[in-house]
């Protein structure tokens, strides 16, 4: 399976290419290309991707960590009782 490179349009095979680790659409067959793909119009384009991007609904992330604290005190205090 091969992959297009972004900015040179290499083809490479997908273990060889690199991802945009900003958005993760766009794969360059080396950090040169990343680099000037960058500078050349892909930092007006690119955006985070949602997986990536955690600060855009912290209040997901931290209902998930209280939830799991809540839990493992509740059944401490079941071993206690
Ligand atoms: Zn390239
Ligand atoms: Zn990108």
């Amino acid at each position: 399976m091969t992959v297009t490179c972004y900015f040179c349009n290499k083809d490479l095979p997908n273990s060889q290419m690199k991802h945009c680790a900003r958005c993760l659409l766009v794969t360059y067959c080396s950090k040169e290309c990343q680099t000037l793909s960058w500078k050349a119009s892909h930092k007006q384009s690119c955006r985070i991707h949602p997986s990536f991007a955690p600060s855009t609904d912290p209040k997901t992330v931290n209902g998930r960590w209280s939830f799991g604290r809540r839990n493992s005190r509740h059944s401490g205090l079941v071993l206690h009782a």
